[in-house]
């Protein structure tokens, strides 16, 4: 009685204080109402009902999430997917990993909600983050223009970064490289100087866990090695088309220039079968001077090898400024997943449903997707949401503490980088700030949505290309054929085999899609 007058005396004496009750209030139905929810990620198979996350979800807005999903016996989200299409009975949202592709199939012919309308009418808040991030909400459309699903949406800009023994440096007396020039100069003074002080000319200058990262140097020469955080992917050019940085001339001078360097020694000569652990390894070992690898995770190894290698330091710098004067970093975290969670025609409640994925984009949903529940894995502190020593100083790392709460997982929700950045080391927080400050990161391609025709003639001609265009790539790095020599052939061949019909559907997927 005492709270109620309380809080009706705080209403009426500003408007500010009534409108930010009303906004607190994510009650979406006076009865509550069960939904039930196929969510299959690589976590869980099965969404828990019992999650603290849930269960206040639940308190707040009556909607209550049933767990139908299909396929718990298996990891593969892709099998379970078909399995529950298979099945015919669709749960009310189908949710979790990898759903973009079947969602835009499948929902064009029926079997999920186009979501365009009820999130303009009934979601303000997802509505909001389409209109403050142009370009995405495209990105995710299907073929017929309407978009199917609602994605996860990571936060935080940067990935990888190029990494180096400043010990080494130091030793040498040699600054950090700052062109393609002085990088050159510093992987050969690796590679003759003895910077492990060991006697032996056994060190590795430029080494990477994946051999795709190879690739990455084609950037010193101003070719791409791809357009997005897949490998090996299309960009879109200045002109704004599509085309693939595998077959265009900069790629043909940067590939002879990684070959050069690959015979002087100054690439690892395991680059392509020394496989994930070689991080680990030609780090542990006092091998290796140089990579481009994510910063969470290179930064670590100070710390793990303070005690092992005296004086080592392994830190990120700029990007070599390329042959053609430009620095920039070509990986980034992508803006959207093919995860997150969809309407399934069988849904009898959309606008309910959809109201429910909003509440996930309202400030305090979004605290709990990310965080959890507040005053149990974090609290507000001087308006920031804190995780409690105890998740911070857990032996399981933060993300799996998450998943476990049933906060982070592969529902439709915007993610906060504050969540990682309380866990990021001091030393990558310095290189982020670094890369920040720099103005390094390009635009990023985000995939086009193929209809029938289109998908037929891609995947006709695009596997074997593809397989044609690294097996060429690999000879060349090892050595085994001369690009220069080799290269119109080798654009012949990749004509021959379907390259023009390929980029052709692409553009076409292309300028349909993102052409409002
Ligand atoms: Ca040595």
């Amino acid at each position: 009685m005492r709270k109620l007058t309380l809080t009706a005396a705080l209403c009426a004496s500003t408007m500010l204080t009534a409108q930010a009750l009303a906004e607190n209030d994510h009650r979406i139905v006076d009865e509550p109402l069960v939904l039930t929810i196929h969510m299959h990620w690589p976590r869980a198979q099965g969404y828990d009902e019992n999650y603290p996350v849930e269960r206040v979800a639940r308190e707040m807005t009556g909607i209550h999430l049933k767990d139908a999903t299909a396929g718990r016996n298996s990891t593969d989200s892709n099998e379970a997917m078909n399995l529950l299409l298979a099945k015919g009975d669709m749960p009310d949202i189908v949710g979790g990993h990898l759903i973009q592709q079947p969602v835009n199939q499948y929902g064009p012919e029926g079997a999920f909600l186009p979501l365009n309308d009820l999130v303009e009418e009934h979601a303000p808040h997802i509505q909001a983050f389409w209109d403050s991030h142009p370009g995405l909400q495209e990105a995710i459309s299907s073929y017929d223009g309407n978009y199917y699903y609602i994605p996860y949406l990571p936060d935080g800009e940067f990935g990888r970064a190029w990494y180096i023994r400043q010990d080494w440096l130091d030793k040498l007396g040699l600054e950090q490289p700052t062109n393609v020039d002085e990088y050159y100069e510093v992987l050969k003074a690796f590679r003759d100087q003895d910077p492990n002080g060991n006697g032996l000319k056994d060190e590795i200058p430029y080494f990477a866990r994946q051999w795709e990262e190879v690739n990455r140097l084609l950037n010193l020469w101003d070719a791409r090695s791809s357009g997005s955080d897949t490998y090996h992917d299309f960009y879109v050019n200045d002109e704004g088309k599509v085309v693939h940085p595998y077959a265009l001339e900069a790629y043909r001078d940067g590939i002879a220039h990684i070959a050069q360097w690959y015979e002087e020694g100054l690439i690892d000569p395991e680059i392509f079968t020394r496989g994930s652990s070689s991080r680990d390894y030609l780090l542990s070992e006092n091998l290796g001077g140089s990579t481009h690898d994510w910063f969470a995770s290179t930064s670590g190894y100070n710390q793990a090898l303070a005690d092992k290698i005296e004086g080592f330091n392994f830190i990120p710098f700029l990007p070599p400024e390329s042959a053609g004067g430009v620095r920039m970093e070509e990986h980034r975290r992508i803006p959207i997943k093919p995860d997150g969670w969809a309407i399934s025609y069988t849904n009898e409640h959309p606008v309910e449903t959809i109201k429910y994925f909003d509440f996930w984009f309202t400030e305090e949903g979004r605290l709990l997707a990310n965080f959890g529940v507040e005053g149990e894995t974090w609290d507000m502190i001087d308006g920031e949401p804190v995780f409690k020593p105890e998740v911070l100083n857990s032996d399981s790392p933060v993300n799996s503490q998450m998943y476990l709460v049933g906060a982070q997982i592969y529902r439709g929700y915007w993610q906060d980088y504050r969540y990682e950045w309380q866990w990021t080391s001091e030393p990558a927080r310095k290189g982020i700030e670094l890369y920040k400050a720099n103005d390094l990161l390009i635009d990023q391609f985000l995939g086009v949505s193929l209809n029938q025709e289109e998908q037929a003639v891609y995947d006709k001609y695009w596997p074997s290309l593809r397989t044609y265009m690294l097996e060429r790539q690999q000879a060349w790095i090892l050595g085994t054929g001369d690009v220069e020599a080799d290269w119109d052939e080798y654009m012949a061949q990749l004509e021959r085999m379907g390259l023009s019909e390929v980029l052709e559907v692409m553009n076409s997927a292309y300028s349909r899609q993102y052409a409002g």
